[in-house]
């Protein structure tokens, strides 16, 4: 470890000053204090933001809003996220460890850095971490890595769960700084490596996620999860399926599907989601669109697998959720 600077904000107002200061804001720790551990990050100023406002869950106004301070296992229990909002609770629930969900921040969650190995390598090769230093996994291990939205400078996965069933959900990202509030999509917060990898997303410095908003739909209460991972728990995906559908008379009026672990960023399938509109809710229809969901993969060596098993993935949660009272 090294020295660095350790205050604890009192307010908002004062976390923000902390933050247009330089400072980073921590909460739970889980990602930052390892990286930190292991110098991949180095930090000189952080700032403590436990203390402020933003841990309720409630619905407003059509919206589920979760504070960015809520803890993972606050919000997997919620009974309003439950019922209403399960592909939350349950891309959460398989998201970690139990005590790193009674520790994990949902903003942290959403800011988590990949679990590239050698982006945690302080002796490798990682554009990431060192801009323009060569990326060690084009050539060497990466099985685990991305398929869509790469780049001949990044292959990395973004590794959050619930930032999967957010894209999903269209959440919006509630942002405050200095200067005021923004809201920004979800769809729009992360950035695809291209030639820039270091930058994951679209926050200014010293911009603070406070909240998150989810609109409140019939297909967000008809969604679940499904992780594809090699071991049951305590690991990343190979691959995920964040589904959302609203049947009605027999036929699919609306489906929003975003998957994991295959992608830079959390990924939309949009042509998925149109192929489905006006169909009956069958095997066989949902075989067919997921043929599409890996349109435009583009593998590496050792992860070619991953194209056929998302769209076994997509095709199983389709049939998962199809099959929810
Ligand atoms: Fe670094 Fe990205 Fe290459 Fe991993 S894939 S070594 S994070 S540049």
């Amino acid at each position: 470890m090294y020295q660095f600077h350790y205050s604890k904000a009192a307010d908002e107002q004062s976390a923000l000053r902390a933050g247009a200061g330089g400072a980073r804001y921590i909460a739970g720790g889980t990602t930052l204090v390892d990286l930190m551990r292991e110098t991949v990050e180095r930090p000189e100023a952080l700032v403590d933001i436990n203390r402020l406002p933003y841990t309720s869950i409630e619905v407003q106004s059509g919206f589920l809003r979760v504070g960015s301070l809520a803890r993972m296992a606050d919000v997997i229990a919620h009974p309003l996220v439950r019922q209403q909002f399960p592909v939350i609770s349950q891309s959460l629930t398989l998201s970690a460890s139990a005590q790193l969900r009674n520790m994990a921040s949902i903003g942290g969650n959403l800011l988590q850095r990949t679990r590239c190995l050698y982006f945690r390598d302080v002796s490798a090769a990682c554009n990431k971490r060192v801009p323009g230093s060569g990326c060690s996994a084009l050539e060497g291990r990466n099985r685990t890595h991305a398929i869509l939205g790469v780049s001949r400078h990044c292959i990395a996965t973004h590794p959050s769960d619930l930032a999967v069933a957010l894209v999903a959900l269209d959440a919006v990202v509630v942002a405050r700084s200095t200067v005021g509030e923004r809201r920004i999509p979800i769809s729009q917060l992360y950035r695809q490596p291209d030639d820039s990898p270091q930058l994951e997303h679209n926050l200014q410095p010293g911009e603070l996620i406070a909240a998150v908003e989810v609109p409140v739909t019939p297909e967000a209460r008809r969604s679940g999860y499904l992780k594809v991972r090699d071991r049951e728990s305590y690991e990343f995906a190979l691959t995920s399926a964040a589904v959302a559908m609203d049947i009605a008379g027999g036929v699919i009026r609306n489906t929003r599907i975003a998957v994991g672990g295959v992608g830079t960023v959390p990924w939309r399938l949009p042509a998925v989601e149109a192929a489905l509109h006006g169909r009956p809710p069958t095997p066989d229809v949902f075989r067919t669109v997921a043929a599409i969901a890996a349109e435009g993969a583009r593998s590496s060596r050792e992860n070619g697998f991953k194209i056929e098993l998302l769209k076994r993935t997509v095709e199983r949660q389709l049939n998962t959720v199809a099959a929810m009272p």
